[in-house]
């Protein structure tokens, strides 16, 4: 496993000279073709997420912090950044945490406008780069607040409906609520109000304990021909724990997308877990599962890809990165190398 991932890495200084050498050449391919228009509209197949072909997709990407601007992260809620992520970290997919949780004095639910428009500056920004964006209701508590889900849900789907870039989380992280009375009902309403406009846009949705629970979706599935589910894990800790239930899963037929997850510890904090994060790679690479690092900030936490300070705009070199940052760049940079390795 160590052996595997040191020719990854030992390769990269090759592989950035070619960019170097090349870069006219790797900017007109990017110019042609987009990730987007590479894959189409991402459509889920059995337990796999399908592209325009066929054929089976994982992406790699960054989650942003949350969207409300007292906790830091908003600042990197403008179109440069995901301009920067585009070319320097070739990011696939980017994660919008819409804050709409209860406890968020300055978030969606106290003070819509300014969330809103945060999150669709990066939508519009993600159409424009031809990156897929996942516009995620991140509240663990989302049940309590079912009708302003519904209505956000609706205003997106009429916005970005008709943009195969566009993804729907519907729900973060559920607490220690039931699967089969709480978070299914509630799962339910909302899709139906995206459905009655956006028909084939991918759906996905949190599962209880903090998105670990994967494993209870299987025996009460929803009914929707466009969904996935999501799974979280931070590397440290837990891993035989949460790789078994993220396997079980898999086994029983259930669709997963990893939204995020982190390097750390839960709490986002803590020291990088290497050798963990290495063991999880390698299952979403067997699995061919999409993922999206927590977190796009300069917050000081262990999850941070950014040292306080970093420039708001890009541009970073690696003096700029945390070690978190400067590990999770390297496997979304090469992500798509990484998973077509045999
Ligand atoms: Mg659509």
């Amino acid at each position: 496993m160590l052996i595997k991932h040191f020719y990854i890495f030992s390769g990269i200084p090759v592989i950035m000279l070619f960019i170097a050498c090349n870069n006219k050449i790797i900017t007109n391919q990017h110019k042609q073709e987009t990730i987007v228009e590479k894959h189409g509209l991402l459509q889920v197949k059995g337990t796999h997420i399908v592209d325009k072909n066929n054929e089976a997709v994982s992406l790699a990407g960054n989650s942003f912090f949350w969207s409300n601007p007292s906790w830091g992260g908003a600042k990197f809620y403008n179109k440069d950044i995901v301009k920067w992520l585009v070319k320097d970290w070739n990011t696939q997919i980017i994660r919008l945490p819409l804050a709409a949780d209860t406890e968020v004095k300055d978030g969606y639910l106290y003070e819509p406008e300014v969330n809103q428009q945060a999150v669709e500056r990066l939508v519009n920004a993600a159409i424009n780069e031809g990156i897929y964006v996942i516009i995620d209701w991140h509240s663990h508590h989302a049940e309590q607040t079912e009708k302003q889900a519904i209505d956000f849900f609706k205003k997106m789907a009429e916005k970005y409906g008709k943009y195969p870039n566009v993804i729907y989380e519907i729900y973060n992280e559920p607490l220690k609520v039931s699967w089969d009375s709480v978070v299914k009902p509630y799962a339910e309403r909302v899709i139906k109000g995206i459905r009655q406009i956006d028909p084939d846009n991918l759906i996905i949705i949190g599962t209880p304990n903090w998105s670990i629970d994967i494993d209870l979706v299987s025996h009460n599935p929803i009914s929707d021909p466009n969904l996935a589910y999501t799974f979280h894990f931070y590397a440290g800790t837990n891993f035989e724990w949460k790789s078994g239930k993220m396997k079980k899963a898999i086994q029983n037929g259930t669709p997963l997308f990893v939204t995020e997850w982190g390097t750390v510890n839960s709490d986002g904090d803590g020291k990088v877990h290497t050798e963990s994060v290495i063991r999880w790679m390698k299952l979403l690479k067997k699995y061919k599962l999409s993922h999206c690092n927590w977190s796009v900030n300069d917050k000081t936490e262990g999850a941070s890809i950014l040292k306080p300070g970093a420039d708001i705009k890009g541009g970073w070199t690696d003096d700029d990165l945390t070690p978190s940052g400067k590990l999770v760049k390297k496997y979304i940079r090469h992500w798509q190398e990484i998973i077509r390795e045999p």
